[in-house]
């Protein structure tokens, strides 16, 4: 076992996030080390979709999406939009494990160091305390630990702005993305069936306020749509939306542990990196903006003010729906 007392940065938790931390702040000459408490990299409960926005980012390949679709089907009182898009596509969807998988590479080869089977249990000022008792002193420290994150707790953060999410992974039966809008089962949440290559993933979300009855609903939506989920094992999770800060001096927070998912789509892979991405900055020069975060912030507004109201006013209009699909959930 690796046996440190003090690293320059440590980084906790290896998703998105703090995977691109580690490349950012690592090629740089950063010495840092990231403890994830998982034996393998990108076991995450997720659908793995992405809108383009995030291939822009330019870090991850195109290749690495398993389908590419310019149409997705929205259901909504009783009628299916098609909502299209010739020039750019609307959603793609990765294998969460193959996306760690090539971040985990990047991270390592710019120098970063990791330990899986490192869980951290405690955070105090200037110092991590792991499962098996190691005390390690840092001069930085990034929580990109996700929606339960430890580092935020330590903070003395809330996370009280939390949606359900619960999905299946079941044998491939669809090709296209669709969105399924039912106030009577997810009330301003939505479900979703998202093709990948050798699997789709069926799931739904709601606000964790409204979520007593919720795996209830979600089996009667799925009976309703004739899904056969009897082979497949329904896995949940909480996703924090609960935005109260990044920058704690020599603490930051990044993706869902800083609460940048968000409260409307429920997606988080593209604010986690992003933020990662402006975390190695910050910390490379204190002086740096984080411009991309206020980005971040503003479209997470702009979607949670506007989205929900809208979601329910306007999916009874085509062309409303439309806009609506196009605009904001790729903002
Ligand atoms: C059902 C569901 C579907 C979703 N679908 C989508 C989608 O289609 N598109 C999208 O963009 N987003 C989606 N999301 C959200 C997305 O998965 C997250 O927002 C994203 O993974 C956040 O990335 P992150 O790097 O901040 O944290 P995470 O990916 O959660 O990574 C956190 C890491 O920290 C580790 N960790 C946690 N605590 C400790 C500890 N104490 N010590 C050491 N390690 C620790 C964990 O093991 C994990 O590897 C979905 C979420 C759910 C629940």
């Amino acid at each position: 076992m690796n046996m440190v007392d003090r690293k320059e940065v440590i980084i906790i938790g290896a998703g998105p996030g703090g995977l691109k931390v580690a490349e950012g702040l690592a090629q740089n000459g950063k010495k840092v080390l990231i403890f994830e408490k998982n034996l393998e990299i990108g076991h995450k409960v997720c659908a793995g979709g992405l809108t383009p926005k995030t291939f822009r980012l330019k870090d991850i390949p195109i290749t690495l999406a398993e389908t590419i679709s310019h149409n997705v089907e929205v259901h909504a009182f009783r009628k299916t939009i098609r909502v299209s898009r010739k020039k750019e596509f609307l959603i793609a969807t990765v294998n969460r494990e193959k996306l760690g998988q090539w971040m985990l590479k990047k991270a390592l080869e710019s120098g970063a160091e990791i330990e899986f089977n490192a869980e951290v249990v405690r955070v105090k000022k200037n110092s991590v305390v792991l499962k098996d008792g190691r005390e390690i002193e840092f001069s930085y420290l990034v929580g990109a630990d996700g929606g339960l994150s430890i580092v935020r707790k330590s903070l003395g953060l809330s996370s009280e702005k939390s949606l359900m999410a619960m999905q299946y992974s079941v044998p491939s039966f669809s090709q296209n993305p669709e969105i399924f809008l039912d106030k009577d089962m997810f009330n301003s949440g939505y479900a979703w069936i998202f093709p990948h290559k050798e699997s789709t993933e069926v799931g739904c979300f709601d606000e964790l306020k409204n979520a007593r009855g919720l795996s209830k609903r979600f089996h009667r939506w799925l009976k309703n749509q004739k899904i056969n989920v009897s082979n497949a094992k329904l896995q949940a999770s909480l996703i924090n939306h609960d935005y109260q800060g990044f920058d704690f001096e020599n603490i930051f927070l990044i993706g869902e542990a800083a609460g940048l998912t968000s409260g409307w789509s429920g997606e988080g892979i593209h604010q986690a990196i992003d933020s990662g991405q402006e975390v190695a900055k910050k910390i490379l020069d204190p002086n740096y903006k984080c411009i991309q975060i206020q980005q971040l912030l503003k479209t997470k507004k702009i979607q949670e003010r506007i989205g929900k109201p809208l979601q329910f006013v306007v999916t009874r209009n085509n062309l409303l729906t439309k806009i609506l699909f196009e605009n904001l959930f790729c903002l």
